[in-house]
Order: structure tokens, then sequence, then C-alpha cells
């Protein structure tokens, strides 16, 4: 899991920007948001309108930032990328609203990281395209209305539940993105495969694809770093043996699963006797981020069905316990 956003790592960016599909044709996977975009999309387009602020939620790496790069490529306008974190105050988001030119499309990126009071100037810009301003101080403070030209806002968030109802109430178009099948992934694999000009069969791409913990993010690491040891092993095909061969010296379980993924297994096992454990204390166990268990580590683990989420803390099911190869206790429900 290590890496999985390695925020400021220019070279990941790169590379992961060489991966990114460039139209809604291109894009695989997500069928339904797919569907339902191309829809609004054209709507939009035939009134001449700017379209209705959208907002996708799932865990990192599924594609958000694609799909509105894309939304902004197909409504044929310019998009304009930020984050929650980087607007400290609303003087910094008027910047931007005020240089948006009609029906842009303004991306931010972990919009549940928005501060309160930059979130309530965003409320009557996203509803009526006008902010209020107060120029000045003191006794001569006065509000300003400014309108602003119609624009659409594209947030992305890992943490739908941490967004307040009045904000998430103003996005039309909401759009939950799922983790990707192991066929959706083994075509993402093979057409990297192909973007980076390197020998993958079938085979080879399916091993990938299974590994990537349902992530295209991930798999697109996983593509480069196996393009590697094959390189230097002067492999001239990837295949499921190459494959398999980089992946385990990766860490990389036949499952997908990571060291951070078992070191989590393993403590909660060993510490906490399978829980109920709180994030809290598992992060600070594994000396790392309770953000990164909770949006990174944990949604796989969940999914696979190796760990749940009760009102007392994190368990591990029958299933985890199998899983690192320990007996559950009795009082575990299989
Ligand atoms: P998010 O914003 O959800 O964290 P990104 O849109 O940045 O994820 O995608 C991460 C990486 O995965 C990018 O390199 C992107 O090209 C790739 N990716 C995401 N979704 C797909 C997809 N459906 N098909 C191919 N590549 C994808």
């Amino acid at each position: 899991v290590d890496g999985e956003r390695a925020p400021g790592d220019g070279v990941e960016d790169k590379a992961e920007n060489q991966l990114r599909p460039q139209t809604l044709a291109d894009f695989t996977g997500q069928k339904a948001v797919r569907e339902n975009l191309s829809v609004f999309i054209q709507a939009a387009k035939a009134r001449g309108e700017a379209m209705d602020h959208t907002l996708f939620y799932g865990p990192p790496g599924l594609g958000k930032t694609t799909l509105a790069q894309i939304m902004a490529r197909e409504l044929g306008v310019n998009f304009r990328a930020t984050s929650g974190p980087v607007i400290a105050k609303a003087g910094d988001l008027a910047a931007l609203l005020t240089n948006l030119e009609p029906r842009d499309v303004l991306f931010i990126d972990e919009i549940h990281r928005l501060n309160p009071a930059v979130e309530e100037f965003l409320y009557p810009a996203m509803e009526d395209y006008q902010m209020d301003l107060i120029i000045g101080e003191g006794p001569a403070a006065r509000s300003v209305r400014i309108d602003l030209a119609p624009f659409t806002l594209v947030a992305a968030t890992t943490r739908a539940g941490l967004i307040t109802r009045p904000l998430r109430e103003r996005f039309g178009i909401p759009l939950h993105l799922q983790f990707y099948t192991e066929d959706e992934l083994t075509s993402i694999v093979s057409r990297g495969g192909r973007v980076l000009d390197m020998p993958l069969d079938e085979g080879g791409a399916r091993e990938i694809a299974r590994r990537s913990r349902g992530t295209p993010r991930v798999a697109g690491r996983l593509l480069r770093r196996v393009r590697d040891f094959a390189s230097v092993a002067g492999a001239t095909v990837i295949d499921i043996s190459a494959a398999d061969d980089a992946l385990r010296r990766l860490d990389v379980d036949d499952r997908g699963l990571d060291l951070m993924d078992r070191r989590y297994l393993k403590c909660m096992a060993e510490n906490y006797g399978g829980g109920p454990v709180g994030v809290e204390t598992l992060a600070a166990a594994l000396a790392n981020e309770r953000d990164v268990l909770e949006e990174v580590v944990e949604p796989f683990l969940i999914q696979q069905g190796l760990v749940q989420r009760t009102p007392r803390g994190r368990m591990l099911t029958v299933q985890g316990w199998r899983y690192i190869g320990m007996e559950a206790p009795r009082s575990v429900e299989a």
C-alpha cells in the first residue's frame, strides 16, 4: 500500500498520466457511471448549458480524477484542478472561480477536506453562480455581489461520509465508483502494456490484474514494476510466470494483498484477539495514519470479506483468520 498516492512523486505522476484514458469510450469499467455521464454530457451540450455539479466518491485510484478530465474534454471546456486542503481561504476560491470561462469544469479533489468557511462560500457559487465578497475592513467593510460564469463543479472524495449534508445536496449528480472486476482490470493492464510498448500476453496481464486490489492505479504501478523486473531478467514476453515472479518479489501475494495488508491482519489477530479494535488503536500499533487505514487499506480488506466494520470496532472474519493461517476463536461467527 506504501506509495498508494505518493503525493509530489513527479516520476510516478508522469507515469500515471501516460496511462490515463482520454475519452469515455477509452475508459474501461464503471459501466453505470459511464453510461449516466454520457447521457448528462450529451444533454448539457445539446442545451449549451453548464453540466450539473458532479460528485465522485470511492476509494483512491479508481478513476475519479480521470473521469473529471474526460468530462471537460467531452464537454469541450477548460479543466481547472485544485484540492480541498489547498484552498486555505475564501479568497483563494474566489480567485479560481472568477477565472473560469462559461461552462468550464472546476475539479476539487479531496473535497471533504475543505475548510468550513470556504465551503460556505462555495454554496451560493454552486447554486446561483454568485459570490459575496467582503471588501475592506472594520466599519468601512462592505459586501459586494459578484456574478460568475456558469460552471460545473466536479468534486472527488474518498470519504463520502465526511461531506456535510448541505454540500452533498448541492451536487445534482452523485456517482459512486466501485472496485474493478478482474476482467476489467485485465483489459486495463493489456491497454497499459500497449501504451508502454511492452510485450505482455493475456496470462501475464490477467495475473497482474488479479493481484491489483481491484484498483487501476495499483495495476498501473505493478505493471511498471513488473516491466522493470522482466527487462532486467531479459524476458522477451511477460507471461504468467514472469508476472508471478515479479509480483512475488514485490511482496504482493496470490490474492493481491501487500505487506501492509498482511501486517494489518496479523496485528488484529496477534495483538487484539481479532478485535473488536478501534481504528485509532490499530493506526498507532501499525505506526500508520488512521486516514490511510480507512481510505486505502480497509476498503479492500472489507470488500474481500477479511475484515468487518462493527459499531465496536474492526473485527477479523473467519476468512480473515483463515487467510493468515490461524484458527478463529469460537466466538467469531462464520
Ligand atoms: P482517483 O482520482 O480516483 O484517485 P485517478 O483518476 O487518478 O484515480 O486514476 C489513477 C490511475 O489509474 C491513473 O493512472 C489512471 O490512468 C488509471 N485509471 C483509473 N481508472 C481507469 C480506467 N477505468 N481505465 C484505465 N486506467 C484507469
